[in-house]
């Protein structure tokens, strides 16, 4: 007899976690990104020990049918793209269709969700199984409550590092997301005590305030190059406001935060010899282009992103920082707008 067989739902969504969900702030990666494709004008994001304990996601998006409620939670079930064309056009920044199968399989999962306001489904997942389902009432919208992350993967516990940096790390996702959509009002609430907030008013330098405070984005030069394939714009500090490392160079392609150390570096360029050695600026990149020149399906957490043409948008990037820098007129954009 053969010894190869399928392995239960439950164990396959776990292994396929162990990709996509590392840690608390991956869960509130997931989440929230689902509210931006959602198209949520508001996310609340409330957490309780760093997100060991809970995490709550809270938004004003289109709700989740009742019927697909259920679907939504098996693996690679996705509303978002339907065949092989769109993979290659992808609008949202999910379409794996494999988050919340991987999130309610490593933890106690709860969502409360309305397509019009009228009727609401609660549903309760433990460890990937449905435990209870219910009508209730709530307004449009959807609130995961995802609570005892990794109760069942008792390894994946131990590489949780301690809660102030597993904090961070929910902050510092979060500060990407709401920079990638300054459309969308952001808050982060950790144990009561309020770490971000946004105010979905639509003005990217509004929302660097709301990140790195006023007195930063007050003094920080706007930019715009662009051409026909490529939008740019963005923020960036001045040349004496720098930072030790790279980590405050944000990149934000179709509305999706990504990592790419040539654009990064693109930036660092843009200043030519007006940095310090080892010092880096604060900036935010926004870029806009075909979403079929993009291939995200790079990895599961998406991050890192190819770009077919890499070194035109850099230098897109560097020369329109260095245009900006070279003009005489050195003050910096819109303070009076905060
Ligand atoms: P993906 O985002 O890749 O499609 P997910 O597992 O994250 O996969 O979500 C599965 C589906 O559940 C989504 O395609 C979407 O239809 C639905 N969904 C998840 N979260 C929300 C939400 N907050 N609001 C509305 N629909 C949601
Ligand atoms: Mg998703």
């Amino acid at each position: 007899m053969g010894v190869i067989h399928e392995l239960p739902v439950e164990l396959s969504n776990q292994i396929a976690a162990g990709e996509v969900i590392e840690r608390p702030a991956s869960v509130v990666k997931e989440l929230v990104e689902n509210s931006i494709d959602a198209k949520a004008t508001q996310v609340l994001i409330t957490v309780q020990q760093s997100g060991m304990k809970s995490i709550e996601v809270n938004d004003n998006g289109k709700g989740i049918a009742a019927d697909d409620v259920e679907v939504a939670f098996l693996p690679h079930t996705t509303s978002k793209i339907s065949n092989g064309r769109d993979l290659f056009n992808v609008k949202t920044l999910g379409f794996r269709g494999e988050a919340l199968a991987s999130i309610a399989s490593i933890s106690k999962l709860t969502v409360l969700t309305s397509t019009d306001g009228k009727s609401a489904v609660k549903a309760k997942f433990s460890g990937s199984e449905l435990v209870k389902k219910e009508t209730f009432a709530r307004s449009i919208g959807t609130t995961m409550l995802v609570e005892d992350i990794f109760f069942n993967t008792p390894a994946r516990l131990k590489y949780v590092k301690s809660l102030h940096t597993e904090l961070n790390r929910i902050v510092d996702i979060v500060d990407r997301l709401a920079m990638g959509h300054p459309e969308i009002s952001f808050r982060l609430i950790h144990e009561g005590k309020d770490l971000v907030w946004t105010s979905g008013n639509n003005n990217l330098q509004q929302t660097i305030a709301g990140i790195y405070g006023r007195t930063i984005a007050s003094h920080m030069f706007q930019f715009q190059n662009s051409d026909p394939d490529y939008e740019i714009q963005g923020f960036f500090s001045k040349p004496d406001t720098t930072r030790s490392n790279r980590s405050y160079i944000s990149l934000i392609l179709n509305g999706r935060y990504i990592k790419n150390f040539q654009l990064t570096n693109a930036v660092v360029r843009g200043y030519g010899s007006k940095l310090m050695v080892a010092r880096y600026p604060i900036a935010v990149i926004d870029i806009k282009m075909d979403p079929s020149l993009v291939d995200i399906n790079v990895h599961p957490t998406k991050q890192e992103v190819r770009l077919s043409n890499e070194g035109h948008i850099g230098d897109l990037i560097s020369d329109g920082i260095k245009k900006r820098l070279s003009q005489q007129n050195l003050i910096p954009d819109a303070v009076k707008n905060l």
